[in-house]
């Protein structure tokens, strides 16, 4: 493929937001600092930028509190609840884990379990540890058996499908998010049914391959999310933190790798993402 024909052209400005359908952020991280201390300003940002929904996603049980704080204080973002493998050495109460998800799950701004899965980008957590984190949360998947499930996966995505197909659970309920794998990866996950989401890293011309794997995602299981505040897309890379303003950017790249006119691929993943996450149409 020709990665220069990727970049973006489009740097989306107000005017052009404004035509665009509102867009929702199905995978951020407002209850960390550098966007937990300005969250005003963040959510007012992305309103500016189209972006009307965001969806807080919970990384521990103190995290996952923290982000239902904030659908409490902001009608427009949702949150979710679960432990992500990073954390797993730090979660080993599995009562107090699958007490905390059964909790928050209950509540109505509560759209996902999740994140959870397994990460082997790095030694520690032990890849046991996180595997045992990983089945407790989906005992909790199991008994909620409406809840969407949002799979953290790096480096491990043999791994990770083989433990969720022993759990059993219908793979239309789980996303693997942030997708950074090869196309045969993408591929495995396909066959198992699951959805998949992309980030920033897709817009990265270091990695063609995602790029790639963008454009041959059938329409109705892409969905599209900053994980901000890291990973911030084209054409802001520099800008630290990244804010869920700029899903707007995955937006526009993803549109142009499948030839699509941007309003029409912001109604398609906002369609998808809306069906999944069981949040109303906008
Ligand atoms: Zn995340």
């Amino acid at each position: 493929m020709d990665n220069g024909s990727c970049d973006p052209q489009v740097s989306l400005s107000l005017p052009e937001a404004a035509i665009l359908p509102a867009m929702i952020d199905t995978h951020c991280h407002l209850t960390y600092d550098p966007l937990h201390e300005r969250v005003e300003e963040v959510i007012a940002n992305a309103a500016s930028d189209g972006v009307d929904r965001m969806i807080t996603v919970g990384t521990t049980p103190a995290d996952a509190r923290k982000g239902l704080e904030l659908t409490r204080r902001f009608e427009n973002i949702f949150s979710t609840v679960g432990v992500h493998p990073h954390y797993a050495d730090q979660c080993q109460d599995k009562q107090v884990v699958l007490d905390t998800m059964k909790e928050l799950a209950a509540d109505p701004k509560v759209v996902a379990l999740g994140e959870m899965g397994l990460d082997r980008h790095y030694p520690d957590p032990p890849i046991q540890i996180q595997k045992t984190l990983l089945d407790w949360q989906l005992e909790v998947c199991h008994e909620l058996s409406d809840m969407p499930i949002i799979i953290h996966n790096r480096e491990a995505t043999d791994e990770t499908i083989s433990q969720l197909s022993t759990s059993g659970i219908d793979p239309a309920r789980f996303v693997f998010h942030c997708f950074t794998g090869q196309l045969d990866e993408l591929e495995k996950i396909l066959a198992f049914g699951a959805m998949v989401s992309f980030t920033g890293i897709t817009t990265f011309k270091s990695a063609p391959y995602l790029a790639e794997a963008a454009k041959i995602m059938p329409a109705d299981r892409i969905m599209i999310e900053t994980d901000s505040p890291y990973l911030t897309p084209a054409p802001h890379r520099k800008v630290r933190p990244n804010e869920p303003r700029y899903v707007a950017c995955v937006a526009a790249f993803i549109a142009q790798v499948r030839q699509m006119p941007l309003a029409d691929f912001v109604k398609l993943v906002d369609s998808n993402a809306c069906r999944f996450f069981g949040l109303a149409d906008h």
